[in-house]
């Protein structure tokens, strides 16, 4: 491993170029700008370090999808990532433009360093350091890039199910997310679902005058309120009748993994809240990672201008995001919400389910965190905490329940990366050690 190493060491400048070259690349889904030229840039760059790549169409972005098959080799690794990035507006709040990578601070500064561009070209440069210090890497990999997570993986899904021979493998692999505040690597052993449901309701056929008719129209803005009323008493609890009947508690092993989080207060304070004792973290990472929540996300109804405008709004809506945790499953609770608003006598409510995920985990104890835990020893030199869960949701149930094959997560980002906001960046030496992490991993993986 010293060797491979060695190279990382060496080609430090060559490959932040060629990382740059693909942050440069705008990649931006939901707007549909610039993916087709970032997924054939990626596919050249695939090519280059020798890795048969191809761009496959999907109903939507293209999969970039490549593999190196191994000759004797016992394991297969399936690595995930994704090219496509977030819009970078608001563009004023960036300290150097989103799509001109820039060194400052010890930190790669652009859209996508973090979030996912620098953490699955780190695996790339992985396999170019193990091959040309090696001649051969030590187990088959599967690359699968896809360009839409930024948009729920809309295409991704209908790929797996359409191409399970060809993504066969024992194990899924990825970077995606943060690190923990202090810098300690994290290793992710699952996410939580989620499930957007937008709600709306209309009264008269257009906004009227408060002082006339107000006392005769119906004000859909109140009976949203009084809808959103019922979702959760004043303590936070859940009132959607049979919510959280599939969750599953905390195992022993599990309680034991949360207790050793560290809880660091800044991510309190550093949103100019008031900080909470560091008892209260554990409590905050169980709640994080094994309970549901019910979260408004958006709010529209009326005038939101300067100043006054009397009328009662004709419409009034709402979006929700539900964060669900394993078993729950996305169908079962949209019918439950459907039915908790039937109950509540909201049969007026217009309820549009918009896409989720299933929450998905793999267990604590299986042995491809040790190894996966061994190559963060070597590439780190750090102790990585193991997080059951994330807070955060992805397609990992298109791995684990889909293909049926268990899958970490390995983020190399900084927990402050900025992902989906201004002035995101990945720190060099989170780069270069998950590179290093990546190649340990590679042979750890086939000892398993
Ligand atoms: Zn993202």
């Amino acid at each position: 491993m010293n060797e491979i190493f060695r190279y990382v060491d060496q080609h430090r400048e060559r490959f932040l170029s060629e990382l740059f070259a693909l942050l440069r690349q705008p990649s931006i889904s939901t707007q549909n700008v610039g993916v087709a030229e970032c997924a054939a840039l990626l596919k050249g760059q695939m090519e280059a370090i020798g890795i048969p790549a191809r761009i496959v169409p999907t109903g939507g972005h293209p999969v970039v999808y490549g593999e190196l098959s191994v000759a004797g080799a016992k394991r297969t690794i399936l690595i995930y990532g994704h090219y496509d990035v977030q819009p970078p507006e608001p563009l004023e709040l960036w300290n150097t433009p989103p799509f001109e990578p820039t060194i400052r601070d010890g930190r790669i500064w652009g859209r996508g360093t973090g979030d996912n561009k620098g953490q699955f070209f780190a695996h790339l440069k992985a396999v170019e350091a193990v091959l040309k210090v090696t001649g051969r890497l030590p187990v088959n990999v599967k690359f699968l890039f896809e360009g839409e997570e930024e948009i729920s993986s809309r295409s991704l899904r209908g790929f797996i199910e359409t191409n399970r021979p060809l993504l066969a493998a024992d194990y899924a692999f990825c970077s995606d997310g943060p690190m923990l505040p202090n810098h300690q690597p994290t290793i992710l052993f699952g996410v939580r679902g989620i499930l957007h449901v937008e709600v709306s309701l209309q009264g008269a056929n257009r906004d009227v005058h408060s002082g006339n008719l107000g006392v005769f129209v119906p004000a859909p803005a109140w009976r949203l309120v009084h809808f959103l009323n019922t979702l959760k008493d004043a303590q936070g609890r859940i009132l959607i009748k049979g919510f959280a009947d599939a969750v599953v508690p905390p195992s022993p092993l599990e309680k034991d993994a949360l207790r050793k989080i560290p809880f660091d207060p800044i991510v309190l304070t550093g949103l100019g809240l008031p900080a909470v004792a560091p008892e209260a973290g554990q409590g905050y990472f169980e709640r994080l990672m094994f309970q549901p929540a019910v979260n408004i996300c958006g709010l529209t109804s009326g005038y939101q201008g300067r100043g006054t405008k009397t009328i009662v709004p004709h419409k009034a809506s709402a979006k929700i995001d539900m964060r669900l945790v394993v078993n729950q499953d996305p169908d079962d609770i949209f019918e439950k919400f459907v039915a908790h608003a039937k109950a509540h006598g909201f049969d007026d409510l217009q309820i549009e389910r918009q896409g989720g995920f299933y929450p998905s985990r793999t267990p604590l104890d299986h042995p491809l965190g040790a190894a996966a835990a061994r190559a963060v020893r070597q590439g780190f030199g750090k102790e990585p905490i193991l997080q059951p869960c994330m807070g955060g949701s992805d397609p990992d149930y298109y791995f684990t329940r889909v293909l049926g094959i268990p899958r970490i997560n390995v983020p190399y980002a900084p927990h402050d990366e900025n992902n989906h906001a201004p002035n995101e960046s990945i720190m060099l030496e989170g780069f270069f050690s998950g590179i290093k992490t990546t190649a340990a991993f590679l042979h750890e993986a086939a000892t398993l």
